[in-house]
C-alpha cells in the first residue's frame, strides 16, 4: 500500500528500478545465501553490503533493505536531483527553501513517510523513512527541513495527540502544505533541557504563553510549533512541572524574530521565536499537563538516530566527492589517486552504518530508548 502510494505519485514503475552498478564478492554471496537456505526461510534476493558495492550510494545494497526499497528510494533520489539540487544555491542566499517545495514533497510522498495511513501519514517503515533522510544528504542539499518536520515533530502529535489534533494537523503536515517545528532550545537552556524558563499561565480553561526560544530549525516557515513550556513552577522538579503546547502561526502575541546566520545548513531557516502574552486554547495542549518532559524523553532518542544517519550518509557522499576528484585529477602524467595517499577505506563507513542500523532495526520494533544510547556511537 505504501510502495503503491509512493511510486504511483512518483510516476515509476517496478520495471524502472535500476539493478546496476553492483559488484559483490563472493564470500558475501555464499554468506547470504546460508542464511536465506536455513529451512522454512523464503530465498532473498542478494544484496552487497556497501563494502561490496562500487559506490557507497548504490541503489540495491545492504541487507536491510528490500526491493520495495530500492523503488522508493530511486523515486526520491530523483526528487533531490531535480527538485532540490537546481535550487539550492538561490535558497542559501535566501536563508530558507520554498514553499513550493515542500508542497511538491507532499504531493510525491515524502513527507510524513513513517507516520500511519489511519492517522493520515503515508505508513511506511523506519526503513523508508531513513531513505528520506540518507537520499537527502546524498544529494548535498541540507536546506529542506523534512526529516525534523516528518520524524521529529509529527510523531509528537501522533503519539500523544488527540483525535481532534491529529485530524487537524497530519494530513495537512502530510501533504507539505503545513510546516512543523519544535521548540525546546531557549537561550539559558539547551543541553540542560530542565532549564526552560518559557511558562503557560491558566486563565480559565485558557493558557497565557510567555518567553522565548532560540535556534529552531524550520522556525521562519513554521505553521504549527510544538513549544515546550513550563506549567507548573511548583513541581518536585522540572522535569514534573513541563508541557507541551501547539502553536500556530498568526496566533497574536506569537512573533518570528530573524533567521540565523550559521557557518553551515545555510538553507535552513533555523529561527528565533517569541512569545508574549499568547492565548492558547485548552485544545491547544499536547498530550497530558506536566507530562512534556516524559514525551521528549521518549521522542528524542529517534531525533539522535536521523542525525547519525544523516551524519554518516554526508560522509558517504563525501568520500564518493572525493574519490571522483582523486581519479580524474591529473598531475605529473598521472591521476592525483596514484601519486598521493588517497586511500580512505569505504569500509569504515559501511561498519559504522551497520552499528547504526541495529537501532533502526530496533526502532522499527518501537523500542525506542534503546536507539538512543545506540546512536551516541557517533
Ligand atoms: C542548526 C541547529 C538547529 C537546531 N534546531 C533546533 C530545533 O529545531 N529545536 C530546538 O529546540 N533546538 C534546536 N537547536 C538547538 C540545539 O538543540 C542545542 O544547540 C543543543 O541542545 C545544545 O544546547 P546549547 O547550544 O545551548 O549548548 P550548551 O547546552 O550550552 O552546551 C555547550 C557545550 O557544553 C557541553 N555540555 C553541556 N552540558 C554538559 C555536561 N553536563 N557535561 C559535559 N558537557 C556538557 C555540550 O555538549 C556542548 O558541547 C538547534 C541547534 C542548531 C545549531
Amino acid at each position: 500500500m505504501f510502495l503503491n502510494k509512493v511510486v504511483y505519485s512518483c510516476g515509476f514503475g517496478v520495471k524502472n528500478v535500476s539493478r546496476g552498478g553492483r559488484i559483490l564478492s563472493a564470500a558475501a554471496a555464499r554468506k547470504q545465501h546460508s542464511q536465506a537456505q536455513q529451512p522454512g526461510t523464503p530465498v532473498p534476493p542478494i544484496r552487497p553490503e556497501t563494502s561490496c558495492s562500487k559506490t557507497l550510494m548504490d541503489i540495491g545494497t545492504r541487507r536491510i533493505f528490500n526491493e520495495d526499497h530500492d523503488i522508493f528510494r530511486q523515486s526520491v533520489r530523483r526528487f533531490f536531483q531535480e527538485e532540490v539540487v537546481p535550487h539550492h544555491k538561490e535558497w542559501e542566499k535566501a536563508g530558507q527553501v520554498s514553499r513550493e517545495v515542500w508542497e511538491k514533497a507532499g504531493e510525491q510522498g515524502l513527507l510524513g513517510v513513517m507516520v500511519p495511513e489511519e492517522h493520515g501519514g503515508i505508513g511506511g517503515d523506519v526503513f523508508s523513512a531513513a531513505i528520506t533522510w540518507e537520499e537527502q544528504m546524498y544529494s548535498n542539499c541540507s536546506g529542506p527541513g523534512f526529516a525534523l518536520h516528518s520524524d521529529i515533530v509529527m510523531p509528537y502529535i501522533v503519539n500523544y495527540g488527540n483525535k481532534e489534533q491529529i485530524e487537524r494537523f497530519i494530513p495537512t503536515m502530510t501533504a507539505g502544505k503545513s510546516i512543523g517545528a519544535i521548540a525546546m532550545t531557549e537561550p539559558g537552556a539547551g543541553s540542560d533541557l530542565q532549564g526552560v524558563r518559557t511558562y503557560a499561565k491558566k486563565d480559565g480553561s485558557d493558557w497565557i504563553l510567555n518567553g522565548n526560544k532560540v535556534f529552531i530549525t524550520n522556525g521562519w516557515m513554521a505553521d504549527v510549533v510544538v513549544v515546550v513550556t513550563v506549567t507548573n513552577r511548583e513541581a518536585k522538579t522540572a522535569a514534573h512541572g513541563i508541557s507541551l503546547f501547539l502553536v500556530e502561526n498568526g496566533m497574536k502575541g506569537f512573533q518570528k524574530g530573524r533567521k540565523l546566520e550559521k557557518i553551515g545548513l545555510k538553507a535552513q531557516d533555523t529561527a528565533e521565536l517569541f512569545f508574549e502574552d499568547v492565548r492558547l486554547p485548552a485544545s491547544a495542549l499536547l498530550g497530558d499537563l506536566n507530562k512534556g518532559f516524559y514525551y521528549l524523553m521518549n521522542e528524542l532518542p529517534q531525533e539522535r538516530l536521523l542525525i547519525a544517519d544523516m551524519a554518516i550518509s554526508s560522509c558517504e557522499f563525501m568520500f564518493e566527492e572525493t574519490r571522483n576528484y582523486v581519479m580524474q585529477r591529473k598531475a605529473f602524467g598521472k591521476t592525483i589517486a596514484h601519486l598521493q595517499v588517497c586511500m580512505i577505506n569505504k569500509t569504515c563507513f559501511q561498519h559504522e552504518k551497520t552499528i547504526l542500523y541495529t537501532p533502526a532495526r530496533v526502532r522499527n520494533g518501537k523500542d525506542k530508548k534503546y536507539i538512543g544510547g545506540s546512536s551516541r556511537i557517533f
